[in-house]
């Protein structure tokens, strides 16, 4: 049994004192049906940690080296020092914006993995590949080169948000019959990859445009273990009636 996880992505929202003000909000609502989470601003993410008892706190982004000449990074061991066990890698903002390839992306989840932190590996193809019929082939590739030289167990304990980028901040969710094909996808990726074992473990989270009115149809479908969630995560409101709709 695949327990679900919800994971809230503020991005470059949020001051350390919004972050905990919304966690003490949000800590009492939390109940056992699913993991919840969040990925908070590297600048906040100690005091989350501080303050979360049962939420995970996620950073957004790391670097694959521990130390050294690369000005406005972030280390794992950073991350580690905190408690943070959680990271979002591969982003499509961070693809698109800041040159994250399937190369570095692989580099931080092995990185992240040897320092007990669970990576958050986000894939999706954009609107132009969608149109060309060319999503299945884009979730592959990236999964062959994000994931490529891990071993079996460590994937089984990843999560992987599959994210349309065409989805993500437009309100234009997809289907839950989209979300459902895809989310297969990369879980049959992962079992011709890594085997039956990892294939059945890994937690596969839908994002783009979930919202409180949509969450309960994707987490219907059998693939879809959860949601990675932008817009209805920065509000204690829209993300307490995500909590209670996935009760
Ligand atoms: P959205 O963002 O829910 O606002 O579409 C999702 C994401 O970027 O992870």
């Amino acid at each position: 049994m695949r327990k679900p996880i919800i994971v809230g992505n503020w991005k470059m929202n949020k001051t350390c004192k919004e972050a905990v003000e919304f966690i003490e909000a949000i800590e009492p609502k939390l109940h056992d049906g699913a993991t919840y989470g969040v990925g908070a601003p590297f600048t906040a993410l100690k005091d989350c940690v501080a303050t979360a008892k049962n939420l995970i706190i996620a950073a957004e982004n790391c670097h694959f080296e521990d130390a050294g000449a690369f000005t406005g990074e972030v280390s794992v061991p950073m991350l580690q020092e905190i408690g943070v066990t959680h990271c979002i890698i591969g982003h499509s903002e961070r693809r698109q914006m800041f040159n994250e390839t399937d190369e570095s992306v692989n580099k931080k989840a092995k990185r992240l993995i040897e320092a007990g932190i669970t990576p958050i590996l986000c894939i999706g193809e954009t609107e132009a590949q969608f149109d060309a019929g060319q999503t299945e082939e884009v979730i592959r590739s990236q999964l062959s080169g994000g994931l490529a030289g891990l071993c079996p167990k460590c994937v089984a304990g990843m999560v992987i948000a599959y994210e349309p980028i065409w989805a993500i901040g437009t309100g234009k969710s997809a289907t839950k019959e989209i979300a459902q094909d895809c989310c297969h996808i990369v879980r049959d990726q992962v079992r011709v990859m890594f085997g039956d074992e990892a294939a059945d473990s890994v937690r596969i989270q839908y994002g783009g445009s979930v919202k409180p009115n949509n969450i309960k149809e994707y987490m219907a479908m059998e693939d879809i273990d959860g949601a990675l969630i932008g817009g209805a995560s920065l509000k204690v409101d829209s993300f307490e009636e995500i909590i209670n709709a996935t009760r």
